[in-house]
């Protein structure tokens, strides 16, 4: 579902990205780790246009994001982004934020939408909680109603940006429950995270950049346990 090829991202003078290819196939689960800075939340927001690439491809979902023909709304309703900052809906109920863009942009009927959020929250656990607004929520719970506000959509790619940074120790766990579930359903996923035994136990493959480049990709189990290149050896030492 995603190819990306030859993709180069510049703010001003700042090459941030310098040549990514990258293809992720159908229910795979590819993790991006790396240094701070190193660009892996550029290039998640290029997947999908969030970041205008200054140079390369990027087919997702067949088509090509960078023709000014695509349809963009058409392709992101199809795409599932889920960020550090859970971006919920504050005015809104778990309910309601998995109903607007069903409604909105899928165009379903209320009674649809409303089975499918339902559904969703019941599958990151939250049934009891549907009726709470983002406010009356722990942090975990918020990002499993992100979730499955974006799995309501119908999602064919979902892209995880460091989802579980932002949250308490304690409540890590369910979100990667979550997560690990989604993987195991056969969603194709992209994660950036700093969550190794994530990386190392659910995904398929692992992906190290640094300075904008990947320095290494492989079998998650292999690259986390036994790295060959020095950079990606250093940088594990250092956060495991
Ligand atoms: P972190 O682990 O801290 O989230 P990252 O690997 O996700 O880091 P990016 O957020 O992709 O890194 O940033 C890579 C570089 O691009 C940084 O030097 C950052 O300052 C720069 N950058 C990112 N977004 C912008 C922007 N909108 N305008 C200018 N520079 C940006
Ligand atoms: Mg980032």
């Amino acid at each position: 579902p995603v190819v990306i090829t030859g993709l180069h991202k510049s703010f001003g003078d700042n090459e941030v990205l310098k040549g990514i290819d990258l293809t992720v196939t159908q229910g795979e689960v590819v993790c991006v780790i790396g240094p701070s800075g190193s660009g892996k939340s550029t290039l998640l927001r290029c997947v999908n246009l969030l970041e205008q690439p200054t140079k390369g491809s990027i087919k997702l979902l067949g088509a090509e994001m960078t023709d000014p023909d695509v349809e963009l709304n058409q392709v992101r309703a199809h795409v599932g982004m889920v960020f550090q900052s859970f971006n919920l809906f504050p005015n809104m109920t778990a309910l309601g934020n998995c109903i607007i863009g069903q409604r909105q942009v899928l165009k379903r009927s209320k009674a649809e939408a409303i089975e499918i959020a339902k559904k969703n929250l019941a599958m990151v656990g939250l049934s009891d909680r549907m009726d709470y607004v983002p406010a009356k929520l722990s942090g975990g719970q918020q990002q499993r109603v992100a979730i499955a506000r974006a799995l309501s959509m119908d999602p064919k790619v979902m892209l995880f940006d460091e989802p579980t940074a932002a949250l308490d120790p304690e409540l890590v766990g369910d979100v990667l429950a979550v997560m690990r579930d989604l993987a195991h359903a056969g969603m194709t996923m992209m994660v950036v995270t700093h969550e190794m035994s994530f990386a190392r136990d659910v995904s398929d493959r692992t992906i190290f950049m640094d300075g904008g480049v990947i320095v290494e990709e492989g079998a998650s189990q292999e690259l986390i346990t036994a790295p060959k290149e020095r950079r990606t050896q250093i940088f594990l030492k250092r956060v495991l």
